[in-house]
């Protein structure tokens, strides 16, 4: 018993003199070379995807104006450090190895109806088209009375479709201007 004492005595000697000597190393090593030099300047960012009302966290790395890094945040409460696919491509949305995205449109495409062509048009021409296709359409279809005769003022020929990156000031403005309208078919993507 005594021996067996000594022994186990001695190998937990040996144990801590290991641990100090695996833990004292680096600062050592560290001490001697005057510190570790950091060779890239790399600024990490927290933020929001774009893409879906989920709302997931990301940490977005850059350098240089560049995003090199884009992974979930493990201290998001919402997706504790996943991405779906659409989220780990949020990177791409502006650029692609530095370049604007070529794939991205930059500009408002327009085709006529029953036409297979896209004509690039301005938003001066787009906004006032909309309003016009709206206009007529309100003009065509708007109900003043039900079959009973009685008030119900609404536009069931629109639909309106929110996105999920508007925020609650924005649809409650898209709500009321739309409600304006008459209509009543609204719908969200983030309910999708
Ligand atoms: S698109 Fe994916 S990553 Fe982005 S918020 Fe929705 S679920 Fe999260």
């Amino acid at each position: 018993m005594v021996g067996m004492r000594e022994l186990s005595r001695r190998e937990f000697l040996k144990a801590s003199v290991i641990l100090s000597g695996g833990l004292i190393m680096p600062k050592s090593l560290f001490d001697l070379h005057g510190g570790l030099e950091l060779h890239k300047s790399v600024g990490e960012s927290p933020t929001i995807c774009c893409f879906c009302g989920v709302g997931c966290g990301a940490i977005v790395a850059s350098q240089g104006g560049r995003v090199i890094n884009l992974e979930g945040d493990p201290d998001h409460p919402i997706n504790q450090g996943s991405l779906c696919p659409k989220g780990m491509a949020m990177a791409q949305i502006n650029t692609v190895d530095g370049e604007v995205n070529p794939y991205r449109l930059q500009t408002v495409k327009y085709r006529a109806p029953g036409d297979d062509k896209w004509v690039e048009k301005d938003w001066g021409w787009t906004l006032n088209r909309i309003a016009q296709r709206v206009k007529e359409t309100r003009d065509q279809f708007f109900i003043e009375t039900d079959s009973e005769g009685r008030m119900v003022n609404r536009l069931e020929a629109i639909a309106s479709l929110g996105g999920a990156a508007l925020d609650n000031e924005e649809c409650s403005l898209i709500t009321k201007a739309m409600r304006s309208l008459g209509l009543v078919y609204f719908e969200h993507q983030a309910r999708l």
